[in-house]
């Protein structure tokens, strides 16, 4: 069997914040990650262990102290702003524990906007923002703004949004952290889902027992490092 291509690698990735005067915080202390073409890896850990800061060096939204982060060849820290917010845009997701729904907007539009966002035409976009709003089982939500969905809606939409403009890669960052148990089941279920039918490869930190054993593989951030955890089954 061959194995699907790496999408994105980190490599020896260092983090510290200043915590005062002279004195820092290391949160990573050199971490080697590949994640592979539609692959559901899980980042575990106890809270202040460092998950959100990995995914956000994956995502580019922060920079390492030391390392590199690689996409197709090239470090992803040697881009542009421009070149960075592109490759942001086109091909990751972000799903946040908090949905970041923007409140004016309805649940269509929120969705289809990282392809507003690039010029695309918008028939097309609210075209393909209502087949995902389909996916995540929303359609009869489209016209509702976020404060008149419930939580688990509302995350679903944040995931619909993420997979907007076919992402490689998505970026899920205790995805579940704010649901109750039942609605943190939907969503989990349906993040696997949505992986396997559409070949998207997920990184998620998580807590989460049930969320974590749904993946791929298991990570966990022990002392600033990522050790394997363990192979949670292949899916649903
Ligand atoms: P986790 O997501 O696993 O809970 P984080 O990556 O959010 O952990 O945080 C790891 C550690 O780094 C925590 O001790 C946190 O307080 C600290 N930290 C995170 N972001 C910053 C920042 N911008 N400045 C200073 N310290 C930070
Ligand atoms: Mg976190």
């Amino acid at each position: 069997m061959t194995r699907k291509p790496v999408l994105i690698r980190g490599e020896d990735l260092w983090k510290s914040y200043p915590t005062g005067k002279d004195q820092t915080l290391e949160v990573l202390k050199g971490v080697d990650l590949e994640v592979r073409q539609g692959e559901i890896v899980v980042i575990v850990g106890p809270s202040g262990s460092g998950k959100s800061t990995l995914l956000h060096l994956l995502g580019g939204l922060d920079r390492p102290t030391k390392g590199r982060v690689v996409v197709g060849g090239v470090d992803l820290f040697s881009f542009s702003d421009e070149q960075l917010a592109k490759y942001r845009n086109k091909r990751l997701g972000f799903v946040f524990q908090f949905h970041h729904l923007l409140p004016e907007f309805t649940a269509l539009e929120n969705v289809a906007m990282p392809s507003l966002i690039m010029g695309k035409p918008l028939k097309q976009c609210r075209k393909h923002a209502l087949d995902l709003l389909l996916d995540v089982g929303l359609q009869d939500r489209q016209e509702h703004k976020p404060a008149e969905l419930s939580g688990g809606e509302q995350q679903r939409v944040a995931v619909a949004r993420a997979l907007m403009n076919d992402p490689d890669i998505v970026l899920a960052d205790e995805p579940s952290g704010n649901l109750d148990m039942e609605n943190g089941l939907r969503l989990h279920k349906l993040l696997v889902q949505l992986a396997r039918k559409r070949g998207t490869a997920f990184v998620i930190a998580t807590h989460n027992h049930d969320l974590a054993k749904r993946g791929d593989r298991i990570l966990r951030i022990t002392d600033g490092k990522l050790v394997h955890a363990g192979r949670g089954k292949e899916t649903e």
